[in-house]
């Protein structure tokens, strides 16, 4: 027995039991130019869903398709050029950037390798980038931790942007900076979405952020899909009570006080997720079938998906 085995034998679990499914039965879809946004808790599989719509994961089960071709990681026959095709922003900008990397590298390095400009073309092609995400161009010859947070995220678009990407996955791309700092970052991703024709998947916690960008939205408990909507329906009505109870999360400021109300309960672990709804041991609403049966993912309105017994029934 290996120590690893050993530890989850004495939790009372063997070793199959470790095979978590983080994130499960999900299907997306997102036209051409438009913003679907990704909500949910830290954990509930968000940031792997935009992994492996990256490439940066493979699913054991599933495909990714950009305008019906196979982009998902490791698929036989797929060109780097559609690799290129989807890029990602990642959450914490001074992880994801070389410490030791000037700005003018790390944004020209992927076109450079990949053929998309030539070697003596890099400062002109840099200096181009860095204008378009609002940095000046004397800072090429720069390390990244000379630049503040809201600064080293512009890098990090500028990266994703230098290959000319389609799709870009952000994956909480605000989540590290202050509030005005977000708003001008944000703000940066809607004019580039309308410059150059992206189509983004946005991953976030939350919801006041993902009101400003996207037109879709997309709610995650524990791996899977609870609720899809527009974002304006989902904002004027949410449906499934997970999404009624993170938006009772957002602190109501300008009620002049702080009406923050958590969800109750810790997030059960994947590893052993609750019978029925997976929900139902934190839902205000639970009724006596849910711990039994699973509510399927079901169209309750035109154009609104929820997880739940509830808007089925009404
Ligand atoms: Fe709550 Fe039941 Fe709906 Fe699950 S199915 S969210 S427990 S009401
Ligand atoms: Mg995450």
């Amino acid at each position: 027995m290996s120590p690893v085995e050993a530890l989850l034998a004495r939790a009372g679990m063997n070793y199959s039991d470790r095979v978590v499914q983080a994130v499960s039965d999900v299907s997306l879809e997102i036209p051409r130019g438009t913003a679907l946004g990704l909500v949910g808790e830290s954990g509930c599989g968000k940031s792997t869903l935009g992994r492996m719509a990256a490439g940066l994961l493979s699913a054991t089960h599933g495909e990714v398709l950009v305008d019906g071709e196979r982009m998902d990681a490791g698929h036989a026959g797929m060109a780097t050029r559609d690799m290129l095709r989807v890029q990602m922003v990642f959450q914490n900008p001074m992880a994801s950037l070389n410490p030791r990397q000037k700005v003018v590298d790390i944004v020209t390095e992927a076109a450079v390798y990949h053929g998309l400009i030539r070697r003596r073309e890099r400062l002109e092609f840099a200096a181009e980038l860095l204008r378009e995400v609002g940095l000046p161009p004397d800072v090429l010859n720069r390390l990244p931790h000379q630049f503040s947070g809201g600064q080293r995220q512009r890098i990090g678009i500028a990266r994703a942007l230098s290959v000319s990407p389609e799709f870009l996955i952000c994956d909480e791309p605000v989540a590290a900076l202050d509030v005005l700092i977000q708003a001008q970052i944000i703000n940066l991703l809607l004019e580039l979405k309308e410059r150059r024709k992206l189509t983004l998947l946005f991953i976030s916690h939350d919801l006041g952020v993902v009101r400003h960008i996207c037109d879709e939205v997309v709610v995650m408990y524990l791996g899977r899909i609870v609720e899809q909507a527009s974002t304006a329906d989902l904002f004027a009505r949410p449906a499934h009570p997970y999404t009624q109870a993170l938006f009772r999360e957002i602190p109501r400021i300008r009620s002049g006080r702080r009406a923050y109300e958590p969800i109750s309960g810790e997030i059960p672990s994947p590893m052993s997720p609750p019978t029925g709804c997976h929900f139902h041991p934190r839902c205000p609403c639970v009724m006596e079938r849910c711990s039994r049966e699973a509510p399927p993912e079901a169209e309750f309105e035109k154009g609104r998906v929820a997880r739940c017994w509830l808007p089925l029934s009404i």
